[in-house]
């Protein structure tokens, strides 16, 4: 019989599980506790439960963990990059970010992506498969114990389109802010995606209150094709519609991620029709610099550019911010820190 992953089971599911074996109800919530607030590395931690049961446990359940195989730590401020080995020998990538308001992990959900969006590295070899709710988690799980600081912040914006990996996404949701494990408050949580419509409207009814992230990228249909190849089959019109949905059903703002690239979507005619498309949405612009990889030749827009694409926006009222740089000295753009490492495995 396959092995259960306990790290991706809910209470309720647990419960009914150890139900199943004969256990009283009080070792749900023991259990529970250990892996999700307690965050114990095996079932070996679990000090409060004997040995006997603990063999048995072990039978029934896989306990999934992460390894780090890489951390580097920024000097410039505090931002550490962790490169994770998944229990199959895959690797991916998460980040800590420190703030004034607390510690945010940016994780991944997939390893690889399919999405294929023509700046981003994380999508250069294709997917190779979806992450387990337990492993996603494990990621901010892993990062807390060894910093030994609490995360107060997730943000779904590592490798991988999470979106493209909902069920899994949902219930690594419903785990993370959960009153018995990290209990991070949703409103602290933000899922980045490139635009899924039916699974916008699906998660606009899940009723959540996390923050939904749009990679917007381009005011056009035209342009953003150029860019991102699934702009070939979700439309802007369907996809902003969706993101309204998504505000009006949970009153939370959504916002745009436009990544600058240079002479592409970058000039005054794009910041215009940027304004024009999302002036009655409520929502907030975080331009990113785009980070070029070496793979592809698009280059960074220029300081000035930047400044006027946001003028521009804000003088048509809308919030902007121009996305800081953390880790600089650190190994580049998403997905660059996991691709040099395949290259030096592979010994090319
Ligand atoms: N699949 C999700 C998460 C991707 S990463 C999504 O598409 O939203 C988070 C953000 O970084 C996305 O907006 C993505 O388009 C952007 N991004 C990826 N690589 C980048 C790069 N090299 N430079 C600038 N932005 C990049």
């Amino acid at each position: 019989m396959e092995k259960i992953d306990i790290k991706s089971l809910t209470f309720d599911e647990l419960s009914e599980e150890l139900k199943k074996m004969g256990l009283p109800a009080f070792r749900a919530r023991q259990i529970y506790k250990w892996i999700h607030e307690k965050l114990a590395d095996s079932f070996e931690d679990m000090t409060n439960i004997s040995k006997e049961l603990r063999n048995q446990l072990k039978d029934r359940f896989e306990f999934v963990t992460l390894s780090a195989v890489d951390v580097r730590i920024s000097q410039a401020d505090g931002t550490r990059k962790y490169l994770f080995a998944l229990p199959d020998g895959h690797v991916i990538e998460s980040v800590l970010m420190k703030y004034k308001y607390g510690n945010s992990v940016c994780i991944s959900s997939q390893v690889g992506c399919r999405m294929g969006c023509r700046f981003c590295a994380s999508t250069l070899d294709g997917l190779t498969r979806n992450l387990r709710s337990s492993e996603m988690l494990e990621q901010i799980y892993q990062i807390q114990k060894h910093t030994g600081e609490r995360v107060s912040h997730v943000v779904v914006m590592g490798c991988g389109e999470p979106l493209d990996n909902y069920e899994n996404f949902i219930r690594f949701i419903h785990l993370l802010t959960c009153e018995g494990g990290l209990n991070i408050s949703q409103r602290n949580v933000t899922v980045s995606t490139c635009g899924i419509v039916p699974n916008i409207r699906r998660l606009a009814g899940e009723h959540l209150q996390i923050t939904l992230a749009l990679s917007l990228h381009a005011p056009s249909d035209e342009v953003r094709r150029t860019l991102m190849p699934s702009a070939a089959t979700y439309h802007l019109e369907d996809i902003l519609a969706a993101c309204q949905e998504y505000f009006e059903v949970t009153g939370r703002r959504v916002t745009f991620e436009y990544s600058l690239v240079k002479d592409v979507n970058d000039n005054l005619t794009e910041a215009k029709a940027l304004a024009r498309l999302i002036k009655d949405m409520h929502g907030h612009v975080n331009l990113i610099p785009v980070n070029p990889i070496k793979e592809r030749d698009y280059v960074q827009s220029n300081p000035k550019s930047i400044q006027e694409f946001k003028n521009y926006l804000e003088k048509n009222g809308i919030h902007v911010t121009i996305r800081r740089e953390m880790g600089r000295d650190i190994g580049g753009a998403c997905g660059q820190l996991r691709k040099s490492y395949l290259k030096s495995k592979k010994g090319g």
